[in-house]
C-alpha cells in the first residue's frame, strides 16, 4: 500500500508498545515514523508522577527504545513543555501528521483538544485513538445517557452493549526521518532515585512489552484456573500483577481480552467462574476511569458531598508510622512493607490497610491515595482514586462507611498461617500462627521465645479496634448530623 508522504510524530504516553496500538498504527501509514516521549513531568501542576511510577517509566522507556532500534528506528526523548518541543520537531522533521492515544483524566484531556487545536492550524492532520480502555467512558451510558453509579448495573450493560475492538497486529515499521538527530538519553530524564530504596524492585519486577505479554500468557496458562480462590490469598501467587503493565500500556485489555473469548468465548456466555471473576476485574480497571472522566473532582473530592463534612484528625504521627509499617497490626505493617520495597501490595491488602487508616486511624483518604501515588509502580489516578473512595464509603458502588474491616480477623481469614506477614515483617517470625495476627495478645512466655519485646522490638497496637470502631461510627454520626 502506498504510504502518505512525510513524517507522522507517534506520541508515545501511557501506550509503551508496539503491539496493538493504533495511534502507532496509524503512524505506519506514513512515509516516515518520528517516535517521540516528551517527559513534561517538572510541568504538572498535579499528581507529578510518584517515584516508583518514575522507576518503571525509565526502565519501560528503555525496554521501548530498544525494541524500536531492533526495527532499526529509534525513540526521540525531549523534556520540558510538550506543545513547544511537538512545534519544535515539526519544523525540525517535515512533520505532515501526529497520533496519539487517549487519556481520560481532565488534565490530559484539557490540554489535548489544545494540541489538536494547535495542530490543525499549523496544517497538520491531527488524530487520537482508544489504546487503553475496552470501552471509552462515553461509550456505556444509560438509556438517560447518564453515567452508571453501580458497578453491576455497568458491567451488565458493557456485557451486552459494548464491542471490544480487534486486536491489531503491526508489520513492518518505516524508517526515521532522514535528518533524525537523537537528543536526550533517557537517563537524563533522571527518573531513577539518587538514594537506592528501589534496590528490591529489581527482583521483582521486569519492565516492558515483551515481559507484560509473557506475563499474560502465563497467567492465561497456569493461573486463571485458580483466580476466583487464590485471588484473596496475599502470600499465594494468585493475581496476574499486570497492573502496572497495563498502567504503562505495555499490553492492552484488549490483548488480553481477546486471548480470553479465543480461549473461553464471548464472555457473556462464559459460565467459568474464575474466567468471569477475573474479567470483570478488568472491567473495574475500565470503570474506574470511566467514574473519573464523568466526575473529575473525584481524585481529591469525595464523590458524594455529604463526606466532605466527615470531622477526620489530623494525625501526622500516625499517618507516618502507617507509611513504615509500624501500626502494632502486623497484616498492616506487612502489606505497608511490601509496598514499600516491592512497589506493590496484593489487593485484599490494599483494602485492609486503607480500611485501617481511613476508619481506624480517622486519617483522610486523600493522605493514603497520595502515600499509594508515590509508592506504587501501578500508581494510577482512577484506580487509585476508586478504590480510596470505594474504601472510604464516599465513591459509586463503594463499601458503607460502617463497614469496618477487623484487621485481625481479616488477618486469620486470609493470611492463616501468618505466611504473608512472616515475609514482610520478620521480627515475627518466630511466633506461632496462633498469636501471629495479634502479638499484644500472645502469653509473656511465648513473646520471649519468639524473641520478641513489644514496644520495642515490634509496636503495639497503634489504636485498639474496638475503641477505633465505636469512635469511626460517632465520627459518621457527627457527618450524618451536618448533612440535616
Ligand atoms: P488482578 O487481580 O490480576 O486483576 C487484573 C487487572 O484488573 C489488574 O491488573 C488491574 O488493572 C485491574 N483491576 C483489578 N482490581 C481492580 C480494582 N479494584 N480497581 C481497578 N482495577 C482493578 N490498581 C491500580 O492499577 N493502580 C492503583 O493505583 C490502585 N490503587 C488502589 C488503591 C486501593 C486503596 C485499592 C483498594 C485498590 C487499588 N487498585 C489499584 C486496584 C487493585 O488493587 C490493583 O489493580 C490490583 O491489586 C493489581 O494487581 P493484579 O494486576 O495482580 O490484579
Amino acid at each position: 500500500m502506498k504510504k502518505n508522504a512525510g513524517t507522522a510524530i507517534m506520541l508515545f504516553r501511557r501506550d509503551l508498545r508496539l503491539v496493538d496500538n493504533p495511534a502507532l498504527n496509524a503512524a505506519l501509514q506514513f512515509e516516515n515514523i518520528l517516535p517521540v516521549y516528551i517527559d513534561s513531568s517538572a510541568q504538572a501542576k498535579d499528581w507529578a508522577l510518584g517515584g516508583a511510577s518514575r522507576w518503571w517509566l525509565h526502565h519501560s522507556l528503555i525496554s521501548l527504545q530498544k525494541s524500536l532500534r531492533e526495527k532499526s528506528t529509534d525513540l526521540l526523548i525531549a523534556q520540558g513543555d510538550r506543545d513547544q518541543n511537538i512545534e519544535k520537531l515539526t519544523s525540525q522533521y517535515d512533520v505532515k501528521a501526529i497520533f496519539w492515544n487517549r487519556l481520560y483524566d481532565a488534565r490530559f484531556l484539557e490540554s489535548d483538544k489544545k494540541l489538536k487545536i494547535r495542530c490543525r492550524e499549523l496544517g497538520l492532520i491531527a488524530e487520537s485513538f482508544n489504546g487503553s480502555l475496552l470501552a471509552e467512558p462515553w461509550q456505556v451510558l444509560k438509556s438517560d445517557k447518564t453515567p452508571y453509579m453501580v458497578y453491576t448495573a455497568y458491567w451488565n450493560a458493557f456485557v451486552k452493549t459494548a464491542t471490544v475492538r480487534q486486536v491489531e497486529t503491526q508489520k513492518g515499521f518505516c524508517p526515521l526521518p532522514k535528518n533524525f538527530k537523537p537528543d536526550l538519553k533517557i537517563e537524563n530524564l533522571g527518573f531513577l532515585p539518587r538514594i537506592k530504596w528501589d534496590r528490591e524492585f529489581y527482583d521483582h519486577w521486569h519492565p516492558g512489552e515483551q515481559t507484560a505479554l509473557k506475563c499474560v500468557d502465563e497467567f492465561l496458562e497456569n493461573r486463571i484456573s485458580s483466580y476466583d480462590n487464590d485471588r484473596n490469598i496475599p502470600n499465594k501467587n494468585g493475581t496476574s500483577r499486570l497492573s502496572p503493565h497495563l498502567h504503562f500500556g505495555e499490553v492492552s485489555p484488549h490483548q488480553i481480552w481477546q486471548k480470553i473469548v479465543k480461549k473461553y468465548g464471548p464472555i457473556a456466555s462464559v459460565k467459568d467462574k474464575d474466567v468471569v471473576q477475573y474479567s470483570k476485574e478488568l472491567i473495574w480497571r475500565d470503570f474506574s476511569y470511566y467514574l473519573l472522566f464523568h466526575f473529575p473532582q473525584i481524585d481529591r473530592k469525595p464523590l458524594r458531598k455529604e463526606y466532605e463534612n466527615f470531622p477526620w484528625l489530623n494525625d501526622k504521627k500516625g499517618l507516618q508510622a502507617w507509611q513504615r509499617g509500624q501500626t502494632g497490626y502486623p497484616i498492616i505493617d506487612a502489606g505497608m512493607r511490601e509496598l514499600w520495597r516491592t512497589g506493590w501490595m496484593h489487593n485484599r491488602v490494599r483494602m485492609i490497610v486503607a480500611s485501617f487508616l481511613i476508619k481506624d486511624m480517622l486519617i483522610p483518604w486523600q493522605k493514603g491515595a497520595e502515600w499509594f501515588w508515590d509508592t506504587l509502580v501501578d500508581a494510577d489516578l482512577a484506580s487509585n482514586t476508586q478504590g480510596w473512595q470505594w474504601t472510604a464509603g464516599s465513591g459509586a458502588d463503594a463499601a458503607p462507611y460502617f463497614r469496618i474491616f477487623n484487621p485481625t480477623l481479616q488477618s486469620e481469614k486470609f493470611d492463616t498461617l501468618g505466611q504473608y506477614i512472616k515475609k514482610w515483617v520478620p521480627e515475627l517470625e518466630n511466633l506461632g500462627s496462633e498469636w501471629i495476627h495479634e502479638p499484644g495478645e500472645a502469653p509473656e512466655a511465648e513473646l520471649r521465645a519468639a524473641g520478641i519485646i513489644l514496644g520495642k522490638t515490634y509496636p503495639l497496637p497503634i489504636v485498639e479496634h474496638q475503641f477505633a470502631k465505636i469512635r469511626a461510627m460517632k465520627a459518621l454520626k457527627v457527618m450524618n448530623e451536618k448533612k440535616k
